[in-house]
């Protein structure tokens, strides 16, 4: 059975006031809901200890980045170990923003992921066309590439903490939402692209991202292959948010 998720990408916002208010809020409604969705709060690393007291466990927590490095003489780097350390269950990886404004590319996502899943972590690997792409007709084989790349070092039971999502970058952020039907479709096809490289493609849970919104949560998530989302501006918004988790 997958997993049915629901993670906020804060992105570069937020402070110590949204934390405690945001948070607790989430926190409080969160318990009360039955659908069996994990929500987890990914805000900027700075403040992922306070966000870990407030989600006092009813909460999952993540950072939106991680190093590939382990230790050492790597100012400015975090890395995985210390992300366990502070009570992270999640790292995002791949984020098109990471992709397309810090050059990250497929190799460097696949080393991430497997530092990652040595530390015990879950990663959610960020996948999705841009619109040239989609255009040119090409959306499906760029996804399938940075699926394969992204996973190639992932094994064995370590699937079990793999989690995708799929993110057109013409999605994200600009209120424009992939439809339904063209969501599902590119998750069935993800699936046989984790079937491909070896996963147990059932049973890894994969997330839509770009634009979710608390009026279109509902008709996502109803699709077949689509296991939750994760959510960018609509993740800063309380009530928004936990209209979003309750689709589920
Ligand atoms: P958005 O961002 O919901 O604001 O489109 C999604 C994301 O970048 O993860």
């Amino acid at each position: 059975m997958r997993r049915k998720i629901v993670a906020g990408n804060w992105k570069m916002n937020g402070s110590k006031d949204l934390v405690e208010k945001l948070v607790g809020y989430i926190r409080a409604e969160v318990e009360s809901l039955d659908n069996g969705v994990e929500v987890v709060i990914i805000p900027p690393a700075i403040y992922v200890g306070d966000v870990v007291v407030q989600a006092a466990g009813a909460l999952a927590v993540g950072v939106q980045n991680v190093s590939r490095l382990q230790s050492g003489a790597y100012t400015g780097e975090i890395s995985s170990g210390m992300v366990a350390d502070f009570g992270c269950k999640y790292a995002l990886v791949g984020h098109s923003e990471r992709r397309q404004l810090f050059g990250e590319s497929d190799a460097d996502v696949a080393e991430k992921v497997a530092r990652l899943l040595a530390d015990d972590l879950n990663a959610i690997v960020c996948v999705g066309e841009t619109l040239d792409e989609r255009e040119a007709g090409n959306a499906e084989a760029v996804v399938a590439r940075q699926v394969e790349d992204g996973l190639a070092r992932v094994a064995g039971d370590q699937w079990g903490r793999v989690v995708v999502a799929y993110e057109p970058v013409w999605a994200i952020g600009t209120g424009k939402t992939a439809t339904a039907e063209d969501a599902q479709s590119m998750h069935a096809s993800i699936r046989k692209v984790l079937a491909g490289i070896g996963a147990p493609s059932e049973d890894v849970s994969v997330l839509y991202g770009g634009s979710v919104k608390a009026d279109n949560a509902a008709a996502l998530f109803a699709e077949p292959d689509i296991d939750g989302g994760l959510i960018g501006g609509a993740s800063l918004v309380a009530e928004d948010f936990v209209s979003i988790c309750r689709a589920v």
